[in-house]
């Protein structure tokens, strides 16, 4: 059987994209190769939102290309974003590349691959499927998810796509380019895997999208969600579509979604948060910037004063939600007035975890125009000292609960030696449950003791009551926890766990 590699870099939507290609290699009679050396095709799923992620990847082409050539017979696919916005000039760039592959076309990904081995040469599909958009999920070839021999059937939490693309224009941002316009998925598809992956025992579901919250129904299926306005502008049908989910999957434990825009952060979802139980206590809102100058120049649609209403509305109906966000630090035209002006915004919200990153110009996007005038090291300067207010605001809140009794859902087995298994609460703070060994907890929701702050997470214990619940690990063979998702790779990124979808 030909074994097959995918590296993944960037975004959630990269992860949930390689997902996609696992199973469709798989039902095509491929098998996984830990090592890319040892497999006879590698993909590398490339992210180009930074520069350094392009970066990285070129040079990992550039790697593999000089081990191909003492082993020719290896196929090397670079899919997702790069592709989608280099295509052709791709095979001139970079020798060694068989296939550029978008993220439309994964589905296509065995017959070209056949077509590679009978002989064609090198191959470009990066075309966008606006007509018939097709959403990859991870039922089986029967709808089922338990059917599905590339799932598994025991883990706690799960990503389902409900769009993709953005028609938004943000002036920094090359989504739009790599990954085109809105398309929307059937909200019956959409329930349908969501119930699949509960009945195959999964707890939690993040909604994925670029702008998530700007979802309509293609089948115009949903009903007017209470407090939707038809004339705002902003209004879409994703308060709906939880509340559909709420209602026909009763079985879900916990719903997240991301990545929302705040101007889609209309009065129809703060109500649906405020009703629905099962809408987790944290939500990751991407601002970008403090200062309405800057926002203006970033194309973002909101002032800061229109955001921080919103999100305030939400906080106000529910004060124990947890807000993280997105910013951008040294946008072209950026001052110390400017940056100060996003450091105010972050104290004023209490954002209690942040993804922060240096502005780097992307090809395609409008604020190429712009000149890159605020120096590298200033870029650096302002970055540090975004994360010290961030890490203080984390730090002060996770000190807050220690002592307080906390419900986490358990995703897997803790660092070795240290920590039993691993978890979350519903606001997105990590918890570590120690002393809880010999039980069985994976995928249960269980009341823990905050035993201590750390750093970014949590410790804890479980309470008397949780213990005297849990199920002990079978004794033979036993049954090693599969470890947790580690945090996301930090460098430009400090935040609460939150996994950003590449959009908002
Ligand atoms: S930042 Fe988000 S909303 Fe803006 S263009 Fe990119 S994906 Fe779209």
């Amino acid at each position: 059987m030909p074994r097959y590699a995918i590296t993944t870099f960037g975004c959630q939507m990269n992860v949930h994209d390689s997902e996609r290609m696992h199973e469709v290699l798989r039902r095509a009679g491929y098998t996984e190769s830990e090592d890319p050396k040892a497999a006879d095709v590698v993909v590398l799923n490339t992210c180009s939102v930074r520069e350094k992620a392009e970066q990285k990847l070129l040079s990992e082409v550039g790697r593999l290309a000089k081990w191909k050539q003492t082993h020719p017979e290896m196929v090397l696919v670079v899919a997702g974003c790069v592709a989608q916005q280099e295509g052709e000039r791709l095979l001139t760039r970079s020798q060694g590349i068989d296939l550029v592959l978008g993220p439309d076309n994964i589905p296509e990904l065995p017959r070209l691959l056949d077509d590679i081995g009978l002989g064609a040469p090198p191959l470009v599909r990066t075309v966008f499927d606006l007509e018939a958009p097709r959403f990859l999920t991870a039922l089986s070839d029967e709808g089922d998810v338990a059917r599905n021999p590339t799932v598994d059937a025991r883990a706690p939490t799960a990503f389902v796509t409900t769009m993709k693309g953005c028609n938004e224009r943000c002036s920094f941002c090359i989504v739009p380019y790599t990954r085109g316009p809105e398309r929307y998925r059937p909200s019956a598809e959409i329930i349908a895997e969501i119930a699949g992956l509960v009945a195959a025992g999964v707890r939690e579901v993040t909604l994925l999208g670029q702008t998530v919250n700007s979802y309509r129904d293609p089948s115009s299926e949903l009903s007017r969600a209470p407090g939707a306005s038809p004339d705002d502008p902003d209004e879409s049908e994703f308060a709906a579509l939880l509340r559909r989910i709420a209602a026909e999957v009763p079985g879900l434990v916990r719903l997240r979604y991301t990545s929302p825009h705040p101007r889609h952060l209309t009065p129809s979802l703060i109500e649906a948060h405020t009703d629905l139980p099962v809408l987790a206590r944290h939500v990751h809102m991407p601002v970008q910037s403090g200062a309405d100058r800057i926002l203006k120049r970033m194309i973002r649609r909101y002032t800061r004063a229109e955001y921080v209403a919103r999100v305030g509305s939400l906080v106000a109906r529910l004060p124990d939600l947890s807000l993280s966000t997105d910013i951008i630090v040294g946008f072209p035209g950026e001052t110390e007035e400017d940056f100060a002006a996003t450091l105010s915004l972050v104290r004023e919200v209490g954002f209690r975890g942040l993804f922060g990153f240096k502005y780097s110009q992307r090809p395609y996007t409008p604020a190429r125009k712009l000149a890159d005038d605020v120096p590298e090291a200033e870029k650096s300067e302002r970055l540090a000292r975004l994360f010290e207010v961030s890490e203080e605001l984390l730090g002060a809140h996770l000190q807050r609960l220690a002592g307080s009794r906390q419900r986490v859902l358990v995703e897997g087995a803790g660092k070795e030696g240290t920590n039993a298994w691993t978890g979350r609460t519903e606001r997105n703070e990590i918890v570590h449950v120690a002393g809880a060994e010999r039980l069985d907890l994976r995928g249960s929701i269980v009341e823990v003791v905050i035993t201590r702050a750390n750093k970014h997470s949590l410790q804890a214990e479980l309470s008397d009551e949780a213990r005297a619940a849990a199920k002990p690990l079978p004794a033979a063979p036993p049954a090693a926890p599969v470890e947790a998702p580690k945090p996301r790779a930090a460098g430009e990124r400090r935040s609460l766990p939150i996994v950003a979808a590449g959009g908002g």
